[in-house]
């Protein structure tokens, strides 16, 4: 089994019903298993400012899916649960996004490995560090560091 980091974001539509929706359907994947989950974190949006808060999580998935092909299973889920891609950054009903991949380093034009966004983005490295605080990004370092770097702090704990 492989160890996949997701990071879970909606601010459309319940988003804390979308969160929870999201963590059932991550553990229902085949050859998955659900193996932890972070608290809520309510953060300012990313980009464009005229959109709600957004709610963000991240979760640990221990899985047999090789990287595309659990992918190809996060954006069913998106599009499950009503995701429209509409402008960048732009608000939505559901955002899964596939953080590490065991130590994985790839630069695939549909997957990149550690996902790019990850080193400074408070939202993330927060929800990472409750669950695993000595987590190495492959090629950055510790993810404690990366948070003490972070300029733009946000993310607060909802539970
Ligand atoms: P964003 O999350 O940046 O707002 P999207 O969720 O719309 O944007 O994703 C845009 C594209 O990013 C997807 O089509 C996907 O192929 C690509 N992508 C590249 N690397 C990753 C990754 N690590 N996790 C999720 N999507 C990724
Ligand atoms: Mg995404």
């Amino acid at each position: 089994m492989s160890r996949a980091w997701i990071g879970l974001g909606s601010n459309l539509d319940r988003p804390r019903q979308q969160l929870e929706r999201a963590f059932q359907a991550l553990d229902t994947l085949p050859e998955s298993r659900l193996a932890a989950r972070s608290s809520l974190y309510r953060s300012a949006p990313m980009g464009p400012a005229d959109q709600p808060d957004y709610l963000n999580a991240v979760a640990l998935l221990e899985t047999a899916l090789e990287p595309l092909e659990l992918l190809d299973r996060l954006q069913a889920i998106e599009q499950a649960q009503g995701r429209k891609r509409e402008r960048h950054w732009g608000p939505r009903t559901l955002d899964l996004d596939l953080l590490l991949y065991d130590d994985l380093v790839m630069d695939h034009p549909r997957l990149r490995l550690p996902h790019p966004g990850i080193g400074q983005r408070d939202f993330v490295l927060i929800p990472l560090l409750e669950l695993a605080g000595e987590l190495e990004i492959p090629g950055w370092g510790r993810a404690s560091r990366l948070l003490a770097k972070c300029t733009s702090r946000t993310a607060r704990r909802i539970g």
